[in-house]
């Protein structure tokens, strides 16, 4: 068995609602290993799957439309929570929430933490237990605050790669922040966004790990990367098709500024960000309003520098580098 919930019962009644035959499913990379135990409600029900392998990063990214072609009466999409990305096929999201409780792990990390008053964030598989958290906090004398979703986020506390809105809400409230989760984007991207401290648990490790991302680090690649494409002439800036990431409205602005400051700016339209696909073009850089992980986990991908929207208009010398902002996806974007 998993240590993930993929909610058998709901899947069911969704798929009886919807007088399934064939339901398409999607699964992002760390959940395609549990796929034998994912289908088995499917095949309870007499439902014929078909499994959409192409890569599944978010809920940004919903195969609807590839299943509506393939035959599918319904989209089963595993691993993310609903943001609100209109679909051609009933659709519904499974979170695949873990039930295991961190209270024993954020308890050992207490001493750590060195904070009255602290926000608390997490990703959706964890966040049933912000509540909790949040009483054990209590019962130590500290404060607990969990901000409210920002415009792509479903739950209150709850963080995506492209809006720390939560952690925006209560910044002005919290002496820093305790991050339930895997991985060092998501605080980071919070640190950034506050100017606060997070420290990260991680709930899945054995033990625990605290992290306190490296914000002066990241400021140095981030300021270098900017200077290396100032140098260059002709920019690609990359759009992606995916329906909850096509910011096709920002990249017209920005290749109108670019233009405007003498450059040469091509948009480049793609479902899936390959940079290796992306280096024939002759250009001298790129712009990524895709995904806005792209141009920070992916940068050492692309043999020339890759900026976010916001570091495009530092290179303009329309914004300046401090306070920096991380690229996050607004309703006004698209
Ligand atoms: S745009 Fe990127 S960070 Fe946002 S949901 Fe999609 S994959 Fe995640």
């Amino acid at each position: 068995m998993s240590i993930y919930d993929f909610e058998r019962a709901r899947v069911k009644q969704f798929l009886k609602q919807h007088r399934a035959k064939r339901a398409g499913i999607q699964l992002p990379a760390g959940l395609r290993q549990y796929l034998q135990e994912i289908v088995e409600p499917f095949a309870e029900a007499g439902v014929e799957t078909l499994v959409l392998a192409d890569s599944c990063y978010g809920a940004c990214d919903p195969a609807d439309a590839r299943a509506k072609q393939l035959g599918c009466d319904v989209l089963v999409h595993y691993g993310h929570s609903d943001m609100g990305v209109s679909t051609c096929l009933p659709t519904i999201y499974i979170e695949a929430r873990m039930p295991a409780d961190p209270l024993r792990v954020v308890e050992r990390v207490l001493p750590e933490l060195k904070f009255k008053r602290v926000g608390l964030l997490t990703n959706v598989q964890h966040i049933a237990h912000l509540q909790g958290v949040a009483k054990l906090l209590r019962s130590r004398g500290i404060k607990p605050f969990i901000g409210r979703p920002g415009p792509r986020a479903k739950y209150p506390g709850q963080l995506l790669g492209c809006d720390f809105g939560c952690a925006r809400s209560i910044a002005t409230r919290v002496d820093g922040f305790l991050y339930i989760g895997t991985g060092e984007f998501h605080p980071l991207g919070a640190a950034l966004a506050t100017g606060k401290r997070v420290l990260a648990v991680n709930p899945i490790s054995e033990g625990f790990k605290v992290l306190a991302p490296d914000v002066d680090a990241f400021m140095r690649r981030r300021k270098a990367m900017i200077v290396r494409a100032a140098a260059g002439k002709r920019f690609g800036i990359i759009v992606s098709t995916k329906p909850g990431q096509a910011r096709f409205k920002l990249a017209a602005r920005l290749a109108r500024n670019l233009r405007r400051a003498g450059k040469v700016a091509h948009v480049l339209a793609v479902d899936e960000v390959m940079p290796e696909e992306l280096g024939d073009f002759g250009l001298d850089g790129f712009i990524c309003v895709a995904c806005p992980r792209i141009p920070i986990d992916d940068a050492e991908r692309f043999e020339r520098p890759i900026l976010t929207p916001f570091e495009v208009r530092v290179m303009l010398g329309e914004a300046k580098f401090k306070p920096y902002k991380m690229d996050e996806a607004g309703k006004g974007d698209f």
